[in-house]
């Protein structure tokens, strides 16, 4: 007899409980950076292909004995290294009934509450996000896919308008597709131009400026005179500067020019649920269609993004797999699968259902407020100290950092990399680095479900100290 003796399945999966509950009760006080990096990990992975299987229990153990020191934690409350979201633990909880429910969300007959979760899911996230109520929402893994499948929508429509069905007949020999975008659009609108055959390279960039926002002026020259077929990308929250396109204007001249304007969002979007912060993304809800993430503001677990399209038949249209085996669905019967690419998937609905009950609009709303919050803290002390400045106006829950800032610029990449590093291995906290107009800069995105005013305050100082600490340790080198 294969079938799994149930005393097993309690045991095996109270084992995994137990580790995942003790890693996540301890992880405020890990270490905020992994104790080892990708080639100590693979070491410690990196053994012969099992020729026989393993006791179960045995596997468990050892996967989280070889997994933990490579563990990142942005389930702590002080990561700030990229915009990602802190797995709250209802979402986690929600997940791990997924995997155990084991649903696969192809169809409303393959999986009818998955379906019928996504349904309920998504009329919310569309109130709360203040977008048209008719517009249709995909579950897709996050951003990068939700940008794929709404310009997939957008370029299917705007060639039907010219009589060219792409869905059917491809690219070769259609009109070509004018696409314009701002020109520190995120790197993941880019991989969706490449996917979909528009190119990442054949676009009209608009120039931006220092916070990497459209400038107006010259955008409406271009929308003036763009021709159709047209695609305009815009975006809700720049992933260094948390800065928005002007939307109230951008959006109206896009759409009076026949173009279609998708706005990537992946975690600005969420702007929207406060009246502090609401007013950056007044106007984004004209646009033909959204890309936002659920594991990043929403804290729901990875991964799990949404799309957004105000045209419910040119999202279908893009992507509908159609087969025999497969049923059709009745008046307001959802097929999962009609509105993203992948035919079988997660059922990631329920972490979001979950989410949202969880927090309600409240408590989503408090999310976004605290984090701001946090990140004009770190900013405001971070200025008071000699030789830190803050580059960007923290409007949202991003901050820019440079150190050495009173030094040549040399000196200054060079202190603002060595105080990354430092910070890093203090393990206080956990901060980004990138190249901003051309220099190097520490960023914090603020984005984990745990971090408060508290943790924000002792990241900042712990932060100041590393950077003390590194102009001490170069004027000792130079003495
Ligand atoms: C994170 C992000 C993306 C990509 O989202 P994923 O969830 O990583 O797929 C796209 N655009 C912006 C602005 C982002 O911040």
């Amino acid at each position: 007899m294969v079938r799994t003796p149930p005393e097993d399945i309690a045991r095996l999966w109270q084992q995994a409980s137990r580790s995942a509950i003790a890693f996540r009760q301890g992880v405020a006080d890990r270490a905020a950076a992994p104790q080892e990096d990708y080639a100590a990990s693979l070491r410690s992975f990196v053994a012969t292909l099992p020729e026989s299987g393993s006791d179960p229990a045995e596997v468990l153990d050892d996967l989280v004995r070889r997994a933990d020191r490579g563990l990142m934690t942005p389930t702590g409350p002080r990561f700030f290294g990229w915009v990602i979201g802190g797995s709250h633990p209802v979402g986690v909880a929600a997940d791990w009934l997924t995997s155990a429910w084991g649903q696969n969300a192809g169809n409303h007959q393959a999986a009818p509450a998955a379906s019928a979760v996504e349904t309920v899911a998504a009329g919310w996230l569309l109130e709360l996000l203040d977008l048209p109520r008719e517009a249709s929402v995909g579950f897709v893994t996050g951003a990068t896919v939700a940008n794929v499948t709404a310009l997939a929508a957008a370029r299917g429509e705007v060639l039907r308008r010219v009589g060219w069905d792409v869905e059917r007949d491809g690219l070769f020999g259609a009109p070509e597709v004018t696409v314009v975008i701002g020109a520190e659009a995120h790197t993941t609108v880019y991989a969706a131009l490449q996917l979909l055959g528009l190119g990442r390279d054949r676009v009209t960039r608009l120039p931006v400026d220092d916070h990497g926002r459209v400038f107006v002026r010259p955008a409406l020259e271009v929308l003036s005179g763009v021709g159709q077929p047209a695609i305009v990308v815009l975006q809700a929250g720049h992933v260094n500067t948390g800065a928005f396109d002007d939307f109230g204007v951008l959006v109206p001249a896009a759409r009076a020019a026949g173009a279609w304007v998708h706005v990537d969002g992946a975690f600005g979007l969420w702007a929207r649920v406060s009246e502090q912060t609401s007013h950056l993304a007044v106007g984004l809800e004209g646009a033909d269609s959204w890309a936002v993430d659920g594991h990043k503001w929403l804290q729901t677990p990875y991964d799990s993004g949404f799309v957004v399209v105000r045209d419910e038949q040119a999202h279908r249209r893009a992507m509908t797999i159609a087969a025999s085996y497969l049923p059709t669905p009745g008046e307001g019967e959802r097929d999962p699968s009609h509105y993203v690419p992948e035919l079988s998937r997660r059922a990631r609905g329920f972490a979001v259902w979950a989410m949202i009950r969880t927090l309600g609009r409240d408590g989503i709303r408090e999310v976004v407020e605290r984090h701001c919050a946090c990140a004009r803290l770190v900013a405001g002390r971070l200025r008071t100290e000699p030789g830190i400045a803050v580059l960007n106006d923290v409007d949202l829950n991003q901050v820019l950092v440079r150190f050495g800032a009173d030094r040549p610029d040399d000196e200054g990449d060079r202190v603002t990399r060595a105080t990354i590093e430092r910070i890093r291995a203090d393990g206080v906290c956990f901060t980004g680095g990138a190249t901003w107009l051309g220099r190097e800069v520490m960023r914090l995105s603020v984005v984990g479900f745990e971090t408060d005013a508290d943790e924000a305050a002792r990241s900042a100082e712990a932060i100041v100290t590393a950077y003390r600490s590194v102009l001490a340790a170069g004027s000792a080198h130079g003495s």
